[in-house]
């Protein structure tokens, strides 16, 4: 590991320590709406501070939940509080993905990356996309199958058709995702244009509170944030319950639990063209977003990724792709080969959800 790669980290945990160890209660947008109190539904992780292999303590169920729903555990029919080969393989799994000391035991840096508001989209789909890089590029991945919106479809069109749950107003969620789609549309050949109607999008963005008709129900406040589908669904959900920011500076925001809304927009849109997520810290694909944190910049990691999908636009001034539509094909077409997975995130999710139901 960089030293400047542990020296984010060691930031990032040390954030993500003051945040827990406070019970400030929140103030949603815009700041003077009375606060609310605000619970990390992961907070319960940290009693398994120190826990290895062949240890048995209460929690260590929920933990397996947890890293079931993100991709690094097999489902069981019912997980124990025994901390098992399969816990620790999965926990290996994790340290490496994130960056973090490979010890296979729950040590409070790892405890302290798990609790973080983070993405609901896994990191492991189906055990065959990950965040591990392949030999010679970025640290980006895709989703299985590597889909992407075909050619003929580089004018999208996206609408925000779900609002009713939040109380930003529509101008400003209009500029917030219009700047967001920006982002990406800089460096691709891509182009989004919003549009009122429903039946004329590609892309539909909406907040919704718990469950909401596809098997990923949210958590309410922190835990997960958002989650998109992969090329072509166009779905991009929110979870209305978190103290989101609008607009504004996030990090003056005065509540712990404040979530900067074009930090988790730009993130899932990559998700919706077709990237995964990423080991590479500084990058938007990363999992986790620190919370009163803004974090819009595309890195050279998300550049790279989504380039080698879309192509560069040529109105874009920073380094082309190392890997060409190409490489990147042929290595996915070897992909599928050895492996025979084919499927989207669309028919994985609901899968992996079924141990997040259970979630306390
Ligand atoms: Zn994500
Ligand atoms: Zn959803």
């Amino acid at each position: 590991m960089s030293s400047s790669t542990f020296s984010l980290l060691f930031v990032v945990a040390t954030t993500a320590a003051a945040f827990l160890s406070s019970s400030t209660p929140v103030s949603a947008l815009p700041f003077n709406i009375p606060p609310l109190p605000i619970k990390n539904p992961w907070l319960s992780f940290m009693n398994l501070s120190g826990c290895h292999v062949g240890e048995h303590r209460a929690g260590l169920s929920n933990l397996k939940h947890y890293l079931n729903r993100f991709g690094y555990l097999s489902a069981a029919p019912n997980f124990t509080d025994s901390f098992d080969d399969a816990l620790q393989a999965a926990i290996m799994t994790y340290q490496h993905n994130f960056g973090l000391n490979i010890s296979g035991e729950i040590d409070d840096a790892t405890l302290k990356k798990i609790v973080l508001p983070r993405c609901g989209v896994p990191d492991i789909i189906n055990g065959t996309s990950s965040m591990t890089p392949l030999r010679g590029r970025g640290l980006f991945s895709y989703f299985p199958g590597n889909p992407t919106w075909p050619g003929s479809r580089s004018e999208l069109r996206y609408a925000i058709t779900s609002t009713s749950a939040v109380s930003i107003d529509i101008s400003t969620l209009k500029a917030v995702f219009a700047r967001a789609f920006a982002r990406w549309s800089a460096v691709t050949t891509l182009n989004f244009t919003e549009t009122e109607s429903e039946l004329d999008a590609d892309i539909t963005i909406g907040f919704y509170n718990g469950s909401h008709g596809d098997e990923e129900p949210f958590d309410g406040a922190l835990g997960t944030l958002a989650h998109a589908f992969s090329p072509t669904d166009g779905r991009f959900h929110l979870d209305a319950a978190e103290a989101w920011v609008a607009e504004g500076d996030v990090t003056e925001a005065s509540s712990d639990g404040a979530v900067d809304l074009e930090s988790v927009a730009v993130h899932e849109i990559g998700h919706l063209l077709g990237l995964g997520h990423t080991s590479a810290p500084e990058a938007i694909m990363y999992p986790t977003l620190t919370t009163r944190t803004r974090k819009v910049e595309l890195a050279s990691d998300d550049v790279e990724g989504i380039q080698t999908l879309y192509g560069t636009n040529p109105n874009f001034e920073g380094m082309a792709p190392t890997m060409s539509n190409q490489e990147m094909n042929g290595g996915a077409l070897g992909l599928m080969a050895r492996s025979g997975v084919g499927q989207v995130v669309l028919r994985v999710l609901p899968a992996i959800a079924v141990g997040f139901l259970t979630l306390s």
